[in-house]
């Protein structure tokens, strides 16, 4: 670890140093998560975090801005031609503060918004009761179809029609399969409603070209860049030419102050990487990982839902193994394999237990993983789960978990997407 931390402060320098070896000598399958790169996490400690930027490029309140501008106009320009969008902003500072500025570009308090259900997939931000969105506006959720576990998008449709919103919010935390953004409008056209897509998972299957893109169909896109994205820690915003300047003073001064500049020179650096071919294989692999990662959970007995994945995540239903989410993920970090619990679509175990896990590609595949680790992966899953009462086996399973990953270092391997 760094030499000045660990003289500073080597308290915290040894739990860095414990998290490094946990990153590297697991097997990281939440979803969400993912490596930056080495030049993203240089970028992420630098000198930038110590200035005050509020305001925008040119239009600043402190003074001493040259090079923050210069960093923020850089990070705009690389934004918009990544996603071909003609506006973005790059302050927000997570994907929640996103979608909270989204709303207050395009909604009054009490105006009512449809999303998806947080229990089929969802996420708190889209109008669950706890979050601020379920405070300040009416929502309403539309659910999966019970037997295809599919979005339906009749039922979308109907639940327009009765509700009427003013905003409909397609994006999801946790369903595996593609969203196509133009019936997402057809239906928004039809009931005079905005168009939001929040893409904080797929946005790097979206730059990749390995899942439809929303950009040309919704009035106001949100992403995080620290998950299929690989950059630091935050979020963007993309939207039309029309709603630019309400975007804009709906994260400044509406929901945020001061900037962080650091993230976003970091976010610069991302997109730059995101506009690399390799990336693009990258994204591809994430998706061709994920498919082989759900043939061998199948093969070995396991139930998906849905039956399957198109995008870089599997729901599994533990229901057939009599586990509950909670306790398999345990088990499973037991032997090295980091997953996270998971609700399942009309599950009947309640949010703490849940009866599903929720595995995904973008980690593995970032270390340079392919399908026969997927398959090895899958099996691993099965040895584990189907043996709970044996404590030997998970110990076993340690081993080869390591081994796996001392083949596939973490930055190391990492520079071949770069
Ligand atoms: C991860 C996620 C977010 C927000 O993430 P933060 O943790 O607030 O950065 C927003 N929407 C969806 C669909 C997500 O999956």
């Amino acid at each position: 670890m760094n030499r000045v931390l660990s003289e500073v402060d080597p308290e915290v320098a040894e739990i860095l140093d414990g998290e490094m070896d946990r990153q590297q000598n697991c097997l990281v399958m939440i979803p969400s998560e993912n490596y930056a790169s080495k030049a993203v996490l240089q970028t992420q400690g630098c000198i930038m975090t110590n200035k005050y930027a509020e305001g925008y490029p040119g239009g600043r309140f402190y003074n001493g801005c040259k090079y923050m501008d210069a960093v923020e106009n850089l990070a705009i320009k690389r934004g918009k031609e990544l996603f071909g969008a003609d506006h973005v902003n790059v302050q927000p500072h997570t994907g929640t503060q996103a979608n909270m500025a989204a709303y207050y570009a395009l909604l009054e308090d009490g105006d009512t918004i449809l999303a998806m259900n947080l229990s089929h997939g969802g996420h708190l931000s889209h109008g669950k009761q706890l979050n601020f969105s379920g405070k300040y506006y009416n929502a309403v959720f539309y659910s999966v179809d019970r037997e295809t576990e599919l979005i339906d998008l009749d039922h979308v449709r109907d639940m327009a029609k009765k509700h009427r919103p003013k905003l409909i919010v397609v994006g999801a935390s946790a369903y595996p399969r593609i969203l196509d953004f133009k019936d997402w409008r057809e239906i928004a056209d039809e009931v005079g409603a905005y168009l939001m897509a929040d893409i904080a998972h797929i946005v790097g299957l979206v730059i990749g070209k390995v899942h439809p893109d929303p950009v040309p169909y919704c009035d106001i896109v949100t992403s995080t860049t620290h998950k299929t994205l690989r950059g630091p820690r935050g979020a963007i915003i993309m939207c039309r030419e029309e709603y630019k300047e309400n975007l804009d003073r709906a994260v400044f001064p509406g929901v945020q102050a001061g900037p962080l500049m650091h993230i976003i020179a970091a976010k610069a650096v991302s997109f730059k990487e995101a506009l690399e071919p390799q990336f693009r294989e990258y994204q591809a692999q994430i998706v061709v990982n994920a498919k082989a990662l759900s043939k061998s959970l199948m093969k070995e007995g396991f139930r998906l839902v849905s039956g399957g994945t198109d995008n870089h995540l599997m729901l599994i239903d533990l229901t057939n193994k009599g586990l509950t989410g909670n306790v398999a993920a345990d088990i499973l970090e037991e032997a090295g394999i980091i997953v996270n619990k998971n609700l399942i679509p009309f599950d009947e175990a309640s949010a703490f237990k849940c009866s599903g896990i929720r595995p995904g590609t973008p980690a593995l595949t970032a270390r340079g993983m392919k399908e026969p680790q997927m398959e090895i992966i899958g099996r691993m899953f099965n040895q584990v789960l189907s043996n709970t009462d044996d404590t030997h086996i998970r110990t076993q399973v340690r081993e080869e978990v390591r081994s796996l990953c001392r083949e596939f270092p973490v930055y190391e391997n990492l520079d071949q997407w770069q």
